[in-house]
């Protein structure tokens, strides 16, 4: 009998670490691999992997909702996130470990997703065609002294749906609109990507645009000659807008346990250290390493009385407020 529990007792949980466990993630392969590799060498747990788009790897979790083969959902900007819960195809956690090191503005209310990284929404502007000091603002972005000079990034693109979220929670909707409404009617062209962008407002085609601040670090460190500066806008108001890249763990997902320790160990000084340096992006971490390079940008105010769960909440009217005023 002892032998046969014992028997037992290595087969079912062999197996459990044999299967390890399957992330599915929009990030880019590069960004994830020496992370899991690196949980993998350090608990034997396997980490499966499938990247995609965010909005397809959500189509493909509805699917396998009852049955599913993904135990986590990590994806970029809280709006996807908040999606992901919205369609209720995460759980919700109880983590004493991510309540204490993700900052309570930087994951769900309800506790189904977390921040792992963070980037700022900044604006970056040519240093031949602006004043080296000159504070900004997004709402100052709408002033008539911006006409012809701001180049934007397509409304489509989350990242932008939350930023707009941000400021409808801020002013309300009505300011909101008319805050929008001047950016229309001052921006130069409506751009595919953020690098896209960047290399706009470097050609000189405009004067500033709005940015993820990843975007700038990598333009830079291929060309460093471009005349382009992080100007924090929002710095003597709320500060800027930030976002994250995160994880929530998948509804009906039958590692739920050993799911949750990988998401905390994310969270941990050791993971901290790299997870966000390889993007260069924000450690979640209070007190993480950042990278030389985000090191070099300097500090600055970011946004923190604004609860990212908002973003989410907030995305429709985003949305419907862009589409009013012809942002497209
Ligand atoms: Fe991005």
């Amino acid at each position: 009998m002892k032998i046969l529990s014992t028997a037992f007792l290595l087969i079912c949980c062999f197996a459990v670490n044999a299967k390890g466990l399957t992330v599915y993630t929009s990030r880019k392969e590069h960004l994830v691999k020496d992370i899991f590799k690196a949980y993998e060498g350090k608990t034997g747990v396997k980490i499966n992997y499938k990247t995609g788009k965010a909005g397809a790897l959500i189509q493909n979790l509805k699917a396998e909702l009852k049955n599913p083969e993904a135990d986590i959902f990590m994806t970029v900007d809280a709006g996807n996130l908040w999606y992901a819960s919205h369609e209720g195809l995460l759980n919700s956690l109880s983590s004493k470990v991510l309540d204490k090191n993700v900052p309570s503005h930087l994951r769900d209310r309800d506790s189904k997703w977390y921040g792992l990284s963070v980037r700022a929404r900044t604006t970056v502007v040519n240093t031949k065609l602006v004043k080296n000091g000159t504070t900004l603002s997004y709402e100052d972005l709408a002033r008539p002294e911006w006409k012809g000079k701001l180049c934007l990034r397509t409304s489509k693109k989350v990242y932008n749906q939350s930023l707009v979220a941000m400021l409808i929670s801020t002013h309300g909707y009505e300011k909101t609109k008319k805050i929008i409404t001047g950016w229309v009617s001052n921006k130069v062209d409506i751009f595919s990507n953020d690098t896209n962008v960047l290399k706009a407002v470097a050609a000189g085609q405009c004067a500033v645009g709005i940015v993820n601040t990843y975007y700038f670090g990598r333009l830079m460190k291929k060309s460093p000659k471009l005349p382009l500066a992080i100007t924090w806008p929002n710095q003597k108001s709320y500060g800027v807008h930030i976002n994250v890249s995160g994880a929530g763990i998948v509804k009906n997902s039958k590692n739920q346990v050993e799911a949750q320790k990988f998401l905390e160990w994310l969270s941990s000084s050791e993971a901290q250290k790299h997870f966000a340096q390889v993007n260069m992006e924000f450690p979640i971490l209070k007190n993480a390493p950042q990278s030389d390079i985000v090191k070099s940008w300097g500090k600055f105010k970011a946004n923190t009385a604004f609860n990212l769960t908002d973003a989410g909440k907030l995305q429709k009217k985003a949305i419907k407020l862009m589409h009013e005023v012809g942002y497209k």
